[in-house]
Order: C-alpha cells, then structure tokens, then sequence
C-alpha cells in the first residue's frame, strides 16, 4: 500500500494493519493493539488509588509529520472529531514546503525547596550558593541511576521572597533527567536536600517539589510553508492577521492556545506523558511576558511565504512514570520510533505547530464548522 492511499477512507481494521506493517510490530504488539484499551484491571490498579475500571479513549494516528527530515507516525489519543485531521493537514503541508525543523534544550528540569522564618533571606541565599557543591553531592545521592546515565542535579540558585507571611528563601535544583519527566526523580532529590539546606539557612523547609514551569526544557520548531502551497496571499494575510487577534487579546489567545495543545497533549497522552503538566507549562509559559499570548508566532518572511514557530516546556519523557506501566504507551512510543526524550518532545511540539497551522488556515477561509461538521455528519449517518 503506497502512502498517497487514502487512509482515512480505510477501515479501523485496514488502518491497523497498514499501521502494522508501517511500523513492523511483532506479533504480539499487533495483538496489544487490537486488545482495545489495552490495560488490565489489574495494571490499572497498580497506576492509581481506588480503581474500579478503565475507560477507553480512540487512538488516531497522523501520518507524514516530518521533523528534522526524519518522518513520523504520530499517534494521538483524545475524543475531540477533527483533532486529528487537522494535525495531519497541517504536517502534510509542512512536508510539502520541507516539514518541520526543531531543537531542544535538553531534559533540564527545576526543583523547588521553600525555606521560611529567615529574618535575613539575602544573605541566607549567599550562603546557599557558597555551599553549591555539597548540596549537589546530597541532591545526587538520591538518584545514581540517573548520575550514572549523565544526568543529575548539576547547578543550585537561590532566590529571596518577600511575602505576607514573612521572609523566605527559596532554593532551585537544575536537574539533568535525561529521558525521564523527572517529576519524582528531582522531588526526591529536593527532600534529600532540604535538611541541609535548613542547616545553612536556619530557615525551616516546608515545600520540596518540581517547577511544572520548565523554562529551561523547550522544544522549540519552527515551519516554513509557501504561499502557493497555503492557496495563496490572501491565505498568508488570514492567517496573520488572525494571529494579530490571538497575540494581543488573552481571550482569543487562549482559544488560540487549546487548538494549538489539541495536537501536543494527545501525543503526550498516547505515549503515557503527563498531560497535566504539560499543559500547566505551556500556560504559564504563555504568560512569560506578563501578558498571556498564543504558543505559536506566524510572520511573513521577505518572499511573502508563512513562517511560524513554537515554543514550548517540555517535560516528557520516555522511561518512567506511565510511560511504562500502560502496555499501549510503550507499544505507542514503538510506532513513533523515538528514542529519546529530546525526540519525542520535538515532534508533540511539531504536532502542536501542524495543528494550530491548519486550525488557522481553516479560520482564515471558510471556518472549522464548514469544513468539519458536513463530514463529522456524514460519519454519524453512517
Ligand atoms: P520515575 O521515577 O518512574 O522514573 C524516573 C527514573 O528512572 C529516574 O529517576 C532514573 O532513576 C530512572 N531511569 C532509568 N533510565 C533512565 C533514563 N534513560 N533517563 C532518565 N532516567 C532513567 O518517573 P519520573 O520521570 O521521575 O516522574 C514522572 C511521573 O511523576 C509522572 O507519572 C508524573 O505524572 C508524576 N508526577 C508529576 C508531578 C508534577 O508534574 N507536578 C508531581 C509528582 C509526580
């Protein structure tokens, strides 16, 4: 079956086994596959507290987003009718302009230890920072796993707060999680550390937890697509000046920003990430400046073509977490083909660009409604 087939007019079945075959399962993944849901009551009951079923969510999958020239099957997991459709428009007019190029910061992760009663909380954040190696050393103990696969806690900042409640101090672990979220790696190695920061700082430590905030773990892609490609000028001019409206109102900006997440979170949670923290990040993300703006940023480039980027925290990751524990994510990690974090993190941001691309151009031309509800009907009457 050549890839210019049309997919979406193929059956679940006819779909599963292209996918398959694509993807070159072995047996038994095929088999996991076609297990709907894919989790035992008994593996869901080892996931969360009082657990008396599961609930099943469709997998779509897009096919032909290309990243850094490589290509991807990009599944998805969510209820929303076009999400998919419209991530895979937009990655099949990113592929035909050259696709998608990103980059990644690396897995660096920010854990937080409050430290409160400090009459002189300058100070105690000098005194912090001259003891930077010891913490570290502490921090590290609590993760050799890590330490051993290059990663760990590797620098220490410590800021003063003023508030209503007195002064405190508080202290910031910069953790390499290589290819893991990190969220119970770096809040372990903040309780691991926080008695001696207490010691240095004779304040006394109350929270010890990650920054879901991960300014230093960003994907960052960017896209250029030809006008002629995109239908021409008056397509360009839709868009940007549809972004005109997101970028300086909130409340189209956060509109702006679901669609946008439409295409990122369902990645995030087809491979078992945490889509909660993913998507606390890019919000508080949005509002950096002050303002809350859209993730994404689309301008004409000198040849009238449309270039857009997006920014994003990223903390994903592919060991760890559910990431394992959900036989389907692991399965689902397999058809992406990603191999590490930094990867899997670049193509949810591309799948998040594809999708605001499309959602915009859609906007900018005859609106989601008249493109999607006459085949969402035609769906249902079947
Ligand atoms: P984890 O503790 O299950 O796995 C991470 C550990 O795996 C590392 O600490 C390391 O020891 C080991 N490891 C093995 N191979 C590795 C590799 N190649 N790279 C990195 N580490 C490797 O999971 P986690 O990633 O620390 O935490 C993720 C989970 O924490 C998610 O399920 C998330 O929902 C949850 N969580 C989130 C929050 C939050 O976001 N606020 C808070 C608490 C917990």
């Amino acid at each position: 079956m050549d890839k210019t087939s049309d997919f979406s007019a193929m059956s679940a079945e006819e779909r599963r086994s292209y996918i398959a075959q694509t993807a070159g399962l072995s047996q038994k993944q095929q088999s996991l596959l076609c297990q709907e849901g894919g989790l035992s009551l008994e593996a869901a009951d080892s996931m969360i507290d009082n657990v008396i079923g599961t609930y099943s969510l469709p997998i779509g999958v897009v096919r032909g987003l290309v990243v850094n020239g490589k290509e991807y099957l990009v599944p998805m997991v969510c209820e929303e009718p076009w999400v998919v459709s419209c991530a895979e428009k937009g990655a099949e007019l990113a592929a035909r302009c050259g696709g998608f190029h990103a980059t990644y910061t690396g897995s660096i992760m920010i854990s937080q230890i409050q430290l409160t009663k400090i009459s002189n909380p300058r100070t105690a954040c000098l005194k912090v920072l001259e003891h930077k190696q010891e913490i570290l050393e502490l921090a590290n103990q609590a993760d050799p796993i890590l330490v051993s696969l290059g990663g760990g806690a590797f620098d220490v900042e410590a800021k003063p707060l003023d508030t209503e409640v007195g002064g405190m101090v508080i202290v910031q672990l910069l953790v390499d999680t290589k290819d893991a979220m990190g969220a119970n790696a770096v809040n372990t190695m903040a309780e691991k550390a926080a008695p001696l920061l207490s010691k240095i700082t004779g304040g006394k430590s109350y929270l010890r937890i990650l920054s879901n905030l991960a300014v230093h773990r960003l994907a960052r892609v960017g896209v250029s697509v030809s006008c002629d490609v995109l239908g021409g000028e008056e397509v360009v001019d839709g868009i940007l000046t549809a972004h005109a409206f997101a970028y300086h109102d909130p409340f189209r900006a956060c509109t702006s920003n679901k669609g946008t997440m439409n295409g990122a979170s369902p990645v995030a949670c087809a491979t078992g990430n945490d889509i909660r923290a993913l998507e606390a990040g890019a919000h508080a993300y949005a509002s950096r400046s002050g303002v809350y703006r859209p993730l994404t940023y689309w301008e004409r480039s000198v040849s009238g073509d449309l270039e857009g980027m997006i920014e994003l925290p990223m903390a994903v990751g592919i060991v760890g977490g559910t990431t394992k524990t959900h036989p389907m994510a692991g399965l689902l990690l397999s058809i992406m083909k990603v191999t590490s974090a930094a990867e899997l993190g670049m193509v949810i941001a591309a799948t998040g660009l594809a999708e605001n691309l499309w959602t915009l151009r859609t906007l900018a031309t005859g609106g989601l409604q008249a493109e999607f509800v006459p085949s969402l009907e035609r769906r249902l009457e079947q």
